[in-house]
């Protein structure tokens, strides 16, 4: 049985019309098993509302929480008359149904976080899982009225966790042990629909795997199930040499490898989330990233081996970055500063974006958290510490080992007189970085890419 794993995100699943056109999509499949995002701005609005609640604003909450049921009650009526079917009462009675079941289990776990004044990762979890779970449901139901074998599977029962919350580990054993379940529905004649980024730790609770965690969803079924291909069907036609939002000249890439993709992710590019090639590299699945709204575009194939004569691949870019300078002081050796540097990391599994060091101080860029004062008062243990807030990361991915000279003539070029915070080039790694203001990394990426691509 050859299975082809695909997931719909956000705006794929934003009203009936694109509900419409992803059951198509899937239809096309004669094994195919779908990891579903929640409709989109679901997530964002409900963890929202749990922010409103812990502070008092349980009104504004629930409000919030009515407004997500009348949307997605408001979907599945508009499909229905779309697309007439004999069983449509039925199917709109279970869809209302289990809405109203999900939507008052929200208000419950809303109203506690109120009385707790305080908004717990567990409790955030929950919450933000909600939106997968009501969309996948609704989905499924919606299949039926095309006539498809369309049947919602828990992912509670699949996506198995450890107990860190807002970015869980997945069990990796139990996960694959409990995919052969897929297969048994696939044999069956029936079509798994299944809602992505949140799993179940061993106590029962919720977890989820991080923003756009339902790409990892995904790839965890694929790799699971030996899946001939993994499909991350989007709003773009693939992989860009950059954020084609804000670039707009930039362009799809035909094919790239596991490792550029990855880093391309981590370094900011939205379109994946970090840790989805993880399961197919293991495998060796191919993944595709592909536009719902053509899908005859190719999209872009994401393979082991990949190679390119070209400058540079891509370019990522991150807001929202803090660069921490550590100068160490005399007394401090300069053979266990370093370890000592990471060793604070290591104990807030934190990981940075990039470093520069001298012989006795290190800077290290990092995305902005609530823990930087605490990791600032820690540092004061070992050297001088100086902060600063409100810069950017510029990440070009597959530089050419024999281009560095070239692309830091373009870099400087295009920088002109903008300040530059920090530059580190790894030959092996084939990535070079940049950190700079926040308010000029649009511009500065423009001009970049201008020149580069
Ligand atoms: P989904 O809801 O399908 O998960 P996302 O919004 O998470 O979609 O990801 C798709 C978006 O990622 C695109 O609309 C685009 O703005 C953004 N993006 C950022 N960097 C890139 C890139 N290098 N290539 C393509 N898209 C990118
Ligand atoms: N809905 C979740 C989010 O917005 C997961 C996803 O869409 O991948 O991050
Ligand atoms: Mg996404």
């Amino acid at each position: 049985m050859q299975i082809n794993v695909l997931k719909f995100g956000g705006t794929s699943m934003a009203d009936h019309k694109t509900w419409k056109q992803v059951l198509e999509i899937i239809n096309k499949y004669e094994f195919p098993v779908v990891v579903v995002s929640a409709t989109a701005r679901t997530t964002r609005r409900l963890v929202e509302a749990g922010e409103l609640a812990a502070r008092g604003k349980l009104k504004e909450a629930l409000e919030i929480s009515d407004s997500i049921k009348e949307r997605h009650n408001q979907i599945v009526e508009d499909f229905l008359k779309e697309n007439p079917h004999e069983k449509n009462k039925l199917i709109k009675d279970s869809c209302r149904k289990n809405t109203e079941a999900k939507i008052s289990k929200l208000n419950k776990l809303l109203t506690y976080t109120e009385r707790q004044s305080t908004l717990s990762p567990q409790m955030k979890d929950a919450i933000a899982g909600m939106g997968e779970q009501i969309s996948s449901y609704l989905l499924a139901q919606c299949g039926l009225a095309l006539n498809m074998m369309t049947q919602h599977i828990e992912a509670r029962k699949i996506i198995k966790t450890d107990a860190e919350y807002g970015k869980a580990n997945p069990n990796l054993l139990e996960i694959n042990q409990r995919c052969g379940s897929l297969e048994t529905v696939l044999e069956n004649g029936f079509i798994p629909i299944i809602g992505g980024f949140y799993g179940e730790s061993p106590k029962k609770t919720i977890t989820t795997l991080g923003f756009e965690g339902s790409d990892y969803t995904a790839s965890l079924i694929g790799g699971a199930v030996n899946a001939e291909t993994i499909e991350i069907w989007t709003d773009v036609s693939g992989i860009y040499t950059s954020d084609p939002r804000f670039i707009p000249e930039a362009k799809p890439l035909d094919e790239m490898s596991y490792f550029d993709a990855t880093e391309m992710a981590y370094f900011g590019a939205k379109v994946l989330h970090p840790s989805t090639l993880k399961p197919a590299q293991e495998r060796n699945i191919p993944v595709f990233v592909k536009n719902m709204f053509e899908p005859e575009a190719a999209g872009t194939k994401i393979i082991r081996e990949s190679h390119h004569e070209l400058d540079v691949l891509a370019m990522s870019f991150k807001r929202d970055i803090a660069t921490l300078t550590i100068s160490a002081y005399e007394t401090v050796m300069g053979y266990s500063f370093l370890t000592k540097v990471f060793s604070v990391l290591e104990k807030h599994r934190l990981a940075v974006d990039a470093v520069n060091t001298t012989e006795a101080s290190v800077t290290i860029a990092l995305s902005d958290s609530a823990l930087l004062d605490t990791l600032s008062k820690e540092f004061i243990e070992v050297g001088n510490v100086s902060l600063t807030k409100d810069k950017g990361l510029l990440t070009l991915i597959g530089c050419s080992v024999n281009s560095a000279q070239k692309l830091t003539e373009h870099i400087f070029g295009a920088l002109g007189d903008i300040p530059l915070d920090l530059i580190s080039f790894s030959k092996e790694k084939r990535i070079l970085n940049l950190v700079l203001n926040n308010e000029e990394l649009i511009e500065v990426a423009k001009r970049i890419h201008k020149k580069l691509f």
